[in-house]
């Protein structure tokens, strides 16, 4: 019915019935190998994003939103603080779920998505991992609710991929540590309360003069730069960090002094495994939209999902997404079984960001001239999934570091 209508249907009609349908979160993948507990998370968060994420996605996007409201309701589910033990007011779950969340969380808004990524694994991670007790009650409780979120700032102007390089300085001065330079493209800075931030305390050192200091924002010393105009993830902010002379208690360093580097290398690892579950998020939603448009497009008579040559891409756009999953989910098992994971967070990372990337260019093929105005999601998808190559490591990146280790494991 819906097709006849659609394929008689003109214009503004035909969108309005195929937008509407398009705003559920209706495919379901197979989560049957999934324990209990991981099932029932994966249905909240699917149910929370189709109910609060998908009807607003659109919006958040032209007007570069922050979704407050929605990130507090996310805290109130234990979403913001997934792995983060219940004694520090966190979910108490485990990585995978993590991962299943995040990717059902950016199936509805992919903003929304890198926004809760950045707080569960490069803010409050770090802080579990090499934060003192003391450090962990006070930095990591009041960023589990969703009342307040925190950044991580490792890239500069003049560096990213070669994050060893950071010329941003941090200098004692009896009881506090001044610091000065400038981070670059830090997401959640204009909404953030606190920051991790690197800089280095000894040039001389190179990547091992690096260390990691716990910022409160905002702070006297420290401001943002202008928004950045984003092709996606818009409602997300991304900004400029600036430290001039600003100021922070000795008892801010986080591990020891000339630490860094090795905690950015820990937190990006983990951090991959959640780009990974937010570039499969954005695939399985052009993915669903895809078929969706298939089903209903009436083309020389037929539903355009009946041509093999819109079959084959779907085949393809299937098997991208689902082996990339299969990665993303085996890196966080090996993260939460105590195992080595870089090499498999990185494989995932490209996997699903690669995927991403390709499953959104054929979505809009699919959806032929409907996939490129913005009443359809497609459009946002493809806009979304690039910067999943791009940050906490290009592709490149990626590729350097599967190689690197794999060529370890074969040396033995
Ligand atoms: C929207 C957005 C959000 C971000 N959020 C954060 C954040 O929250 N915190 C943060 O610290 N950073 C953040 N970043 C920064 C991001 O991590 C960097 O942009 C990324 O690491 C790449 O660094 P770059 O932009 O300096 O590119 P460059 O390092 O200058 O790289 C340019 C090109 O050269 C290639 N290249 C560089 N070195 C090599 C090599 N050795 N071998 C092969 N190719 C190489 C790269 O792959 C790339 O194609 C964000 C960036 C964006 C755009």
């Amino acid at each position: 019915m819906a097709a006849t209508l659609l394929a008689r249907a003109g214009g503004a009609a035909a969108r309005a019935l195929t937008f509407g349908c398009l705003r559920q979160l209706h495919t379901v993948y197979q989560t049957v190998e999934l324990p209990e507990t991981h099932q029932m998370l994966c249905q909240t968060c699917r149910d929370f994003a189709g109910k609060e994420l998908v009807p607003i996605a659109a919006q958040l996007d032209k007007e570069h939103r922050f979704p407050a409201e929605q990130v507090k309701k996310m805290g109130a589910l234990g979403l913001m603080a997934m792995d983060v033990p219940e004694e520090y007011k966190g979910a108490g779950l485990d990585y995978l779920a993590y991962s299943i969340a995040v990717e059902e969380i950016s199936r509805g808004c992919a903003s929304t998505g890198v926004i809760m990524s950045v707080n569960n694994s490069l803010y409050l991670g770090p802080i579990l991992k090499f934060g003192s007790e003391e450090q962990k009650h006070q930095w990591i409780a009041p960023f589990t609710s969703g009342d307040k979120i925190g950044c991580f700032a490792l890239s500069e102007p003049g560096n990213g991929s070669d994050a060893g390089a950071a010329s941003t300085v941090a200098r004692l001065d009896g009881n506090e540590w001044v610091l000065n330079g400038t981070k670059a493209w830090i997401t959640n800075a204009w909404d953030a309360s606190a920051v991790v931030v690197f800089a280095t305390t000894d040039k001389s050192q190179k990547h091992k003069g690096i260390s990691t200091f716990l910022v409160p924002m905002p702070t006297p010393g420290l401001s943002l730069g202008k928004k950045e105009d984003k092709l996606g993830i818009r409602a997300s902010s991304t900004a400029n960090l600036i430290f001039e002379d600003c100021r922070i208690p000795k008892a801010n360093l986080l591990g020891q002094q000339g630490m860094g580097f090795k905690i950015a290398m820990q937190t990006l690892d983990s951090g991959r495994i959640g780009i990974a579950s937010q570039a499969l998020g954005i695939a399985q939603g052009a993915l669903d939209c895809a078929v969706d448009y298939a089903e209903k497009r009436l083309a020389f008579g037929s539903p355009i999902s009946k041509l093999q040559a819109i079959q084959f891409k779907l085949a393809d756009m299937a098997l991208a997404v689902e082996g990339a999953r299969l990665l993303t989910w085996r890196a966080a098992m090996l993260k939460d079984n105590g195992k080595p994971y870089t090499k498999e967070a990185a494989m995932a990372k490209l996997a699903a960001s690669e995927a991403a990337t390709a499953i959104s260019h054929q979505a809009i093929q699919i959806l032929g001239g409907m996939g490129y105005v913005t009443e359809m999601p497609a459009e946002r998808h493809y806009r979304d999934a690039r910067i999943t190559e791009i940050y906490e490591g290009t592709s490149e990146i990626q590729r350097l570091v599967i190689a690197g280790q794999l060529l370890k494991e074969y040396r033995g």
